[in-house]
């Protein structure tokens, strides 16, 4: 099977089980080679619904987890989003398909190496309209606020608060929070209401920041 078989049969797995629900989410996952953000010698197992390690102790998500966080969101074209945890930069490249040319995604990693691949990455596969910063994500990116949509990758102890005053009105914004084993939480801002829902159980690496672990 070639790498493009594969990913049809993983979509056509992640609809059936309602993990994707929407056309623009199937759309780009089918546009986003999940094997070119993963080291070449786990090319084999990039269209396994798992994650993957990608160096420095850190692991590029399963992809139904990129899935459910993606319908979760919403996401328009056109919107400014924000990613916590660049990794590997392939959450990040599905992001950047669903908001567009129009739209703008900026991703905050901690490690510089993951900064530097994920940036190589997403420059292989001719992403444009990413921006990765290195530093601390878990104190939001201040310069480029408000954004329309915040997710994070690693599981923080609780929101942190920078996150929820750098989203828009009517916003929404996305965490694990827990250690390890966590729940996914969905924060959406109305004026100065904030409603939150849980998304249910998920396991992820710890958010490392004045505003996480
Ligand atoms: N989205 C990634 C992908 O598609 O490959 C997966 C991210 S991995 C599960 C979590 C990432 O969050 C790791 O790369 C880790 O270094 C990063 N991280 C942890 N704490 C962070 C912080 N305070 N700011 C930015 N990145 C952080």
């Amino acid at each position: 099977m070639t790498f493009e078989e594969k990913r049809v049969e993983l979509v056509k797995k992640l609809r059936g089980e309602r993990r994707i629900t929407s056309i623009e989410v199937e759309k780009a996952f089918l546009e986003t080679p999940r094997e070119m953000f993963v080291p070449e010698s786990l090319k084999n197992y990039a269209y396994l619904d798992t994650p993957l390690e990608i160096g420095d102790g850190q692991t590029i998500s399963a992809p139904h987890m990129v899935a459910i966080m993606c319908e979760g969101l919403d996401i328009k074209k056109g919107q400014k989003i924000l990613e916590i945890g660049a990794g590997s930069g392939y959450h990040v490249a599905v992001i950047s398909k669903l908001v567009g040319k129009e739209g703008r995604v900026y991703s905050i990693e901690r490690l510089s190496s993951l900064a530097k691949k994920a940036k190589k990455n997403l420059e292989n596969v001719g992403i444009t309209n990413v921006t990765i910063e290195i530093g601390d994500g878990s104190q939001g990116l201040q310069k480029h606020a408000p954004y329309d949509r915040i997710y994070v990758t690693c599981a923080a102890p609780k929101i942190p608060p920078p996150l929820i005053h750098q989203l828009k009105d009517k916003g929404k914004l996305m965490v694990p929070v827990g250690k390890m084993i966590c729940n996914l939480e969905l924060v959406e801002k109305t004026g100065e209401q904030i409603i939150k829902k849980d998304l249910g159980g998920c396991a992820f690496v710890p958010l490392i920041g004045k505003y996480g672990f």
